[in-house]
């Protein structure tokens, strides 16, 4: 069931049934046919399709806004950065697309030949709800330039965003086949992959929904993009100003709700300024980060996406102290609602779970570094390896620290965030495959040698 339940107040408002067997029978078929036509069409005018995308999502920036805030309790100001960064994608692709999908020519022995930047058929994208415009959009502007058709599964919480963005689309001048959204259960999704009609699939979720989309997709040779979980390392070498790095760190982990896959969420701090630290981080969090309505842009702590979240949360926190982590504030749940305190864990070891598993909500952990080599270690002992930060005043030792640790991402002197024209992926645990930038647009490209 795909349900609309705002978590702020807990009050569900509307319910739609799974799609029937029917249903997503007739839309692997609609987006099957209609691709031998979109990959026909001139790429300059596909650009232009995605182009006016992005304009109409800049436009509808307000009422999208509003129903993220409804589904996932988004804060105001998040949300229009959301779109705005979504408008970016688009204008991206629109912009390049044509000059990224160029013919590469190539001398080679004996001759010349090219190489075409090709689509390669219907894709299946499997979407999560913590940034329900954005993770579609970095999946399916690069894609409906490069000339693929998209079937949507979005998360079961946001079936609005997911009829929005296909409203969209569709007044954008997208025909109506080569982009279909289907409110298909996650259930469904093993037998949409294994359809022949489908090529590939790009799934944006949790570990375990990448683990069965990753076998499926193997079993049956089809092409997968995964960006799963993180538990990003941000490293602090130094400062040369404490209050201004706890500000953007705090900042940071506690950008929508806690709930992005790269926020720094473990943050590793030498030992000199340590103490200092988590002193002022502990603060800043307790009097910044007060609970409030989302939709009041005067508050800086929202819920979390459901009710279910927020107990899975505040859980992990009870867990992490009973095996001995120090609470230094937060870790309360605040009813009604999906609330849950904002909240600093210091002191958790290896044979805690919390050291090792992802936090996904408004939850800081601290550890305390002796020494540079110490700090990539803490970094590096994760499953994870999406992203991470070195925070720091000396930019040739911050960029040494970034090249030792094991991410498919690093950010210097900044953290979290996301832009149009910076690949965006991780390594271990965190998935496979990139989005965004020139990079974005090849997962799903059929590179086909042709020789003059
Ligand atoms: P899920 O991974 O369950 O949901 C993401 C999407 O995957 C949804 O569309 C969901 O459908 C679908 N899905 C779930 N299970 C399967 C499956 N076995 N096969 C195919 N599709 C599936 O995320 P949750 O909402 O459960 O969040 C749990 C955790 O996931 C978070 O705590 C966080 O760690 C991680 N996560 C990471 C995100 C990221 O940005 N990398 C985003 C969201 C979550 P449906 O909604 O119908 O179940």
């Amino acid at each position: 069931m795909y349900s609309v339940t705002n978590p702020a107040t807990g009050e569900l408002v509307e319910e739609i049934p799974n799609a029937t067997a029917e249903q997503v029978e007739d839309a692997i078929g609609r987006v099957r046919r209609a691709y031998p036509g979109w990959r026909d069409v001139p790429v300059t005018d596909r650009a232009k399709i995605v182009l006016r995308a992005g304009e109409l999502f800049a436009e509808r920036s307000a009422e999208l806004t509003a129903v993220m805030t409804l589904e996932m309790g988004k804060r105001v100001s998040e949300g229009r950065g959301e779109i705005g960064v979504v408008a970016d994608i688009f204008d991206y692709y629109g912009t390049h697309g044509p000059d990224l999908l160029a013919d590469e020519p190539l001398t080679i022995k004996g001759g010349h030949a090219v190489i075409a930047k090709e689509p390669i058929g219907a894709l299946l994208g499997v979407m999560p709800w913590n940034f329900p415009c954005y993770q579609v959009a970095r999946f399916v502007a690069p894609n409906l330039v490069l000339g693929n058709t998209i079937l949507l599964k979005h998360a079961s919480i946001c079936p609005r965003s997911a009829a929005a963005i296909e409203d969209i689309l569709r007044e954008a001048g997208v025909p109506e086949d080569v982009y279909v959204n289907t409110f298909a259960s996650s259930k469904q999704v093993p037998g949409i992959l294994a359809d022949p009609r489908i090529q590939g699939v790009s799934l944006t979720g949790s570990e375990q929904a990448g683990v069965s989309v990753a076998a499926e997709a193997g079993r049956n040779l089809k092409r997968c993009v995964l960006e799963l979980g993180g538990s990003d390392p941000l490293i602090v070498l130094d400062t040369a100003d404490l209050d201004e790095t706890v500000r953007a760190t705090a900042t940071a982990r506690m950008r929508n709700c806690g709930q992005s896959c790269n926020a720094p969420k473990r943050m590793i701090v030498l030992d000199d300024i340590y103490e200092e630290y988590v002193e002022k981080l502990t603060a800043r969090v307790a009097d910044h980060y007060v609970p409030g309505d989302p939709a009041d842009p005067a508050t800086t702590l929202p819920p979390l996406a459901s009710i279910s979240a927020a107990d899975e949360v505040a859980g992990q926190v009870r867990k992490a102290v009973a095996q001995g982590a120090t609470l230094r504030t937060g870790g309360e749940r605040v009813h009604p609602g999906a609330y849950l305190e904002a909240t600093v864990l210091t002191d958790v070891t290896p044979d805690m779970d919390a050291y090792y598993e992802e936090i996904f909500g408004p939850v800081v952990l601290v550890f305390r570094a002796r020494t540079e080599d110490d700090a990539v270690a803490i970094a590096n002992d994760s499953p994870f390896g999406l992203g991470a930060s070195v925070f720091g005043t000396d930019p040739g030792r911050m960029r040494r620290v970034a090249g030792r640790i094991e991410s498919g991402m690093v950010y210097l002197n900044r953290a979290g965030g996301s832009q149009a024209d910076l690949p965006f992926g991780g390594i271990k645990r965190s998935g496979m495959g990139r989005e965004l930038g020139a990079a974005g647009i090849e997962e799903f490209m059929n590179k086909k040698s042709i020789r003059l």
